[in-house]
């Protein structure tokens, strides 16, 4: 049994191309993370959302034999170092939620940072305290905002803002899944509340993917897209590349 501060649950480690938000199409090494603090009714990574015994490992040949779970911190970085491509722009971390994990980040992410990997986190935007504690070891933020109406109608703005507050020392965009059934105004209430906040910033929406594709209609995504223009720098509207090339 392992038992210090470093070890993590980790889901995958792959090689891939970030098929979302402001810097969709970068080539990332992936380090998916277990567990999650939300349930979005649109997760499209549910098996990431529990702890398994073992992570799953591939390379851009294919599959390599897995590691146990869970991993000390210096065994994930010499497992990184062996997928890492100096063209890569990033270490791509995700989940899951990677916060719920962040006193073993603290361990890991100076290790990677010392190997010349830069740190690129996606997160639900909730945990503020844990990022507060990584940010000397963090590159990119991707944050996301949470509709009340995709998370079983719990609000989350104002951790959403006092996130905001602590992410935005880093290179720093945010991201809303959207469909056809969100309204506008749910869209306005919520980015209201992040007081002006945001406005120096590029906002994604993203249309929730469903088995037949993304499920927004254009005219539907332009009335989303005024409705949360007013509240930031930039609004694009972008499905997820990754879906659409059927890849990880
Ligand atoms: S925060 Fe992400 S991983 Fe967690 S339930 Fe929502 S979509 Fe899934």
């Amino acid at each position: 049994m392992k038992d210090d501060d470093s070890l993590l649950y980790v889901h995958e480690l792959f090689p891939s191309f970030q098929g979302e938000g402001a810097y969709c199409g970068v080539p990332q090494l992936f380090i998916r993370l277990s567990g999650c603090n939300l349930a979005c009714s649109y997760c499209d990574t549910p098996q990431a959302r529990e702890r398994t015994g073992t992570a799953w490992v591939s390379d851009w040949e294919g599959e390599r034999p897995g590691i146990e779970n869970p991993v000390r911190a210096s065994e994930l970085a010499e497992v990184a170092v062996t997928l890492w491509k100096a063209e890569m722009h990033s270490v791509s971390l995700t989940g899951g939620e990677p916060l719920l994990q962040a006193e073993a980040l603290s361990a890991l992410l100076p290790l990677l940072r010392e190997r010349g990997m830069p740190v690129y986190l996606e997160t639900n935007g909730t945990l503020y305290g844990a990022v507060e504690k990584l940010l000397p070891w963090l590159d990119f933020i991707a944050m996301d905002i949470k509709l009340p109406s995709f998370s079983g109608g719990v609000d989350h703005g104002d951790e959403h803002l006092l996130f905001l507050r602590a992410a935005r020392a880093k290179e720093l965009f945010l991201k809303m899944v959207v469909d056809d059934t969100t309204m506008p105004e749910e869209i306005s209430r919520l980015c209201r509340r992040l007081g002006g906040e945001a406005a120096d910033l590029t906002l994604v929406l993203q249309p929730a993917w469903r088995d037949v594709g993304a499920g927004l209609k254009p005219r539907h995504a332009w009335d989303l897209m005024l409705a949360a223009a007013p509240f930031f720098a930039a609004v694009r509207v972008m499905p997820q590349a990754h879906k659409a090339w059927g890849i990880r």
